[in-house]
């Protein structure tokens, strides 16, 4: 039977393999998902889950759950080599191994970008994976905890000290949306107040938010402010030593917690360990109909979408487009769907014989949460901020979360929420969970006889 293997299942992968399985007829092909994790992750809802407003599993779409038909294979891909129609992986227990495909579909997604910055490796966290949004939250809550009993002085300053690098979507969000939580979490904390708090936003250009106005991104800057957290623009990391974060303009920050949301850049999977065409930005070349290819060469058998590839815009609203050239597509959830569900229907036009469609799809506009009850939107000139953006923001993406299953999940636990608050609790033990065992189990330390 023709094997269609799949290379990540996050957007673009996972609504591949769930079109699929609609499209495709019995013992037409055989689908598998290769994907280190077993759930695909929701990342738009990251921020909140952050802010202790929608819980960490809610966020994971389950594979084996909801792909009844495709294959699943617990594993990391090492290398694709599509000369010979090959993928080797490495599964969960380490285990290699290796794999023959007729068609293979390059979903792998983006990493975080980093930069040589000293100390940021070990300082620092992510924002990408349910993993580390969880880390934030519970490495916040247990700062606030910590900071309760400490005197007032730089020790104390340092624990209620936030610093997020990058004001892009994911930054802006988690960054308003963790001042939101501290904000109502600290009235649980009467030895602290909101201006004993310090949050800054570092931004290495001149604004925020790069997909909306450059009005909308003053407002958004300057109600940030309002609330008292700072966005530093034209400002860098220079060094990050032991949480000790320098600022290319001489300001020292020190800091319990750092995030870094400065951008994605296409997995290195891609990028790095496969022979198929690559571009300047390390992303894989594909046509307007998603097969991997340049204009004169297409790779028969190879499809890519999302993060890790460079999808033509054909709407010309592309990124680098030029009057000669359409530029490609930004890497956001919004295209990663679409393309997902348009690589189902083209395999499966192409393996019936048929012609497959470009991809063209106009940007629909931005939402993002800034906190709870608070947001904005943009769409060309129609702009929304404050809560009816919130409402749009929580009312898009509980539908948009792929399965009923999960909109009813995270829908009910807004519910429980609006009775009840938030649900933030820190359980900073789940890092050590032998932790507690291990000292019970420990032998009794031996009584020293008395003194006569
Ligand atoms: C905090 C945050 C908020 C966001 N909010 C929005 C938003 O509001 N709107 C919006 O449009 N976009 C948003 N985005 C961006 C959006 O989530 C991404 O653009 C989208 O997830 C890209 O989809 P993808 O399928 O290309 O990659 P991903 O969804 O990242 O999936 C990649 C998959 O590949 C797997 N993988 C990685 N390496 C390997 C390997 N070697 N072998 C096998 N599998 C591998 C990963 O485990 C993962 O499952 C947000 C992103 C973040 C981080």
């Amino acid at each position: 039977m023709h094997r269609i293997v799949i290379v990540g299942g996050g957007y673009a992968g996972f609504y591949a393999a769930w079109k699929l399985e609609k499209h495709l007829r019995r013992n037409e092909a055989e689908v598998i998902l290769i994907d280190p994790r077993s759930y695909m992750t929701y990342q738009p809802f990251l921020p909140e889950l952050a802010a202790g407003s929608v819980e960490a599993r809610h966020v994971a779409v389950s594979y084996r759950r909801h792909l009844k038909r495709t294959r699943i294979v617990a594993g990391r891909v090492t290398f694709v080599d599509h000369a010979h129609k090959r993928i080797t992986l490495e599964h969960a227990d380490g285990t290699p191994d290796s794999l023959a495909y007729d068609t293979v579909v390059l979903t792998a997604g983006a990493v975080t970008r980093t930069f040589p910055v000293p100390g940021v490796a070990r300082a620092a966290i992510g924002f990408k994976t349910i993993e580390e949004a969880v880390y934030v939250r519970d490495t916040l809550i247990g700062n606030l905890e910590k900071a309760a009993s400490t005197p007032p002085g730089p020790a104390r300053d340092r624990l209620l000290t936030v610093v997020f690098v990058g004001g892009g979507f994911a930054g802006i969000e988690a960054f308003g949306e963790l001042r939101s939580m501290t904000t109502a979490l600290l009235e649980r904390y009467p030895e602290l107040t909101m201006a004993d708090t310090h949050f800054h936003l570092i931004e290495a250009t001149g604004r925020v938010l790069p997909e909306v106005s450059e009005r909308t991104s003053t407002w958004v800057r300057h109600h940030l402010a309002e609330r008292g957290a700072f966005v530093h623009l034209h400002t860098q990391v220079d060094s990050a030593v032991d949480g000790r974060v320098v600022l290319s303009d001489g300001q020292v920050l020190e800091t319990e917690l750092l995030v870094w949301t400065a951008g994605v850049v296409a997995n290195p999977l891609v990028t790095r360990h496969t022979d198929l065409p690559i571009d300047a930005r390390g992303r894989v070349s594909v046509r307007p109909d998603l097969r991997v290819g340049t204009p004169d060469r297409i790779y028969d058998g190879a499809w890519a979408a999302g993060d890790d590839a460079a999808v033509p815009d054909l709407t010309g609203a592309g990124v680098g487009a030029t009057p000669t050239e359409p530029g490609t597509t930004v890497p956001n959830a919004q295209h990663a769907v679409r393309q997902g569900k348009l690589l189902a229907k083209n395999i499966v036009r192409a393996l019936r014989g048929g012609t497959p469609e470009n991809y063209r799809h106009h940007n629909l506009g931005s939402v993002a949460t800034l906190g709870l009850g608070d947001g904005v939107f943009q769409s060309g000139p129609i702009v929304v901020t404050g809560f009816p953006a919130w409402l749009m923001h929580r009312g898009y993406h509980v539908l948009a979360i792929p399965s009923w299953e999960r909109t009813w999940r995270v829908a009910a636990g807004w519910l429980s929420n609006l009775a009840w608050g938030r649900d933030a609790i820190e359980l900073h033990e789940i890092r050590a969970p032998r932790s507690a065992f291990e000292e019970a189990s420990a032998p009794p330390p031996r009584r020293l006889p008395m003194a006569s």
